[in-house]
């Protein structure tokens, strides 16, 4: 295995025990890939990540299709295969069960501009894909068509988040920030109804995002 190749495996192996050390995604659950090569690498179903090993990261071909001789992928590989098909500048996906997001997609709710940093996930309102069986087509259909219009975030009814970066840092920074809404969103609902934004001010700020936090070139 060449360095980059294993830097990359083991860069997967970190970020998923970040988000069991910040409580991000408990235990087994949730998922994590990235794009490689003609392919994807992605974590494997079922394993502690805590004891995870370079080897141990499943290799996948874009269609999906998985050499033999390995682990076995995550039973969400559909989602992420289809997810780098349809999104060609986003490399790396992030899934996770974090607790106040998925509160939210149990009752079926998505997040509405009730905060300006909404539009951290590239639109107006993080929505709720529908339900669908784990590790199914129809849940990547579902979260597909939730993340239309180049939405980069969504919630999963009955049971947790999806999001998307150019790359894992990115992608996994965007499910913190996620979760970060979902928990602001919940209090401020428990204190009455939020006043959400206007989609006309939303509009002003995703097109302020484009340039946020992108330094001036120094003199
Ligand atoms: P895997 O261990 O197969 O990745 O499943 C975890 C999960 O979150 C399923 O949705
Ligand atoms: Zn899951």
């Amino acid at each position: 295995m060449h360095d980059p190749e294993r830097a990359a495996r083991q860069s997967l192996i970190d970020h998923c025990r970040a988000m069991n050390a910040s409580g991000l995604s408990l235990n087994k659950s949730g998922n994590a890939s990235i794009r490689w090569s003609e392919g994807l690498l992605i974590t494997p179903s079922g394993r502690s990540y805590d004891h995870l090993l370079p080897e141990d990261i499943v290799f996948l071909h874009a269609d999906g299709h998985c050499p033999p001789g390995q682990l076995i992928p995550s039973s969400e590989w559909r989602f992420h295969v289809d997810i780098l098909h349809a999104f060609p500048a986003m490399n790396a996906v992030v899934h996770v069960h974090s607790t106040h997001a998925t509160a939210l997609a149990c009752v079926g709710a998505e997040i509405p501009a009730f905060h300006y940093m909404v539009a951290v996930a590239g639109g107006d309102r993080i929505p709720c894909a529908q339900y669908a069986t784990f590790g199914t087509q129809e849940l990547s259909a579902s979260i597909l068509h939730a993340l239309r219009g180049g939405l980069r975030a969504c919630l999963m009814a009955n049971h947790g988040q999806v999001s998307i970066g150019a790359n894992l840092s990115e992608a996994y920074a965007l499910a913190e920030e996620v979760e970060n809404l979902a928990r602001q969103y919940l209090l401020a609902r428990s204190l009455g109804p939020t006043r959400d934004l206007p989609a006309e001010e939303m509009a002003v700020v995703l097109e302020k995002f484009k340039s946020y936090g992108q330094q001036r070139q120094m003199e």
